[in-house]
């Protein structure tokens, strides 16, 4: 079997509501991020399990210029931070910045191009991924990139739905 052949498998995660809280505003402050219960002890499991990590969030608060990408980036920086300091490796974060009123681009939820960007770029099989949450366009995201999509409640822990990812007993 060639190297190309070994796929990795990935669990895609929405931002708002699943990994931080949704609090019905736009989230650009470092401030008003906060990490939802059960983030970390699910996310370091499915690390565990083999599982790359891969954030996809639609940010259309920067076309709609509310914020802009330095707001975002220092929010990423927060997560990252976050993370490391818990020893689980996220392998990229993917955002759109697009709004439709400004035109229709191929990135935002429910579209899938971010979710393909990272199946390409780190050979993922989709057939063995995942995506959690919140709303319905992220479920219809992981569909049309052939991932498997996991419909989460709002800030709820993500503890709360490992089982259907991890079956027990592994
Ligand atoms: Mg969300
Ligand atoms: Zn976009």
């Amino acid at each position: 079997m060639s190297e190309k052949a070994v796929k990795n498998k990935a669990v895609f995660l929405d931002r708002d509501g699943v990994i931080n809280r949704e609090t019905g505003q736009y989230i650009f402050e470092t401030e008003n991020f906060v990490i939802n219960e059960g983030v970390f002890e699910a996310l370091s499991l499915l690390r565990k399990q083999g599982f790359m990590l891969v954030v996809v969030s639609n940010q259309s608060g920067i076309a709609r210029g509310l914020y802009t990408h330095d707001h975002v980036g220092r929010v990423h920086d927060l997560l990252r931070k976050e993370f490391t300091a818990r020893g689980i490796d996220l392998a990229e974060i993917y955002y759109c910045p697009h709004h439709p009123s400004a035109g229709k681009c191929l990135c935002r939820k429910p579209e899938s191009l971010m979710i393909e960007k990272a199946i390409a770029r780190f050979n993922i099989d989709p057939r063995q991924s995942w995506m959690a949450g919140d709303r319905e366009r992220d479920v219809e995201a992981a569909r049309r990139a052939g991932v498997k999509g996991i419909l989460i409640k709002a800030n709820d822990s993500l503890m709360n739905y490992l089982g259907v990812i991890i079956p027990s007993g592994e």
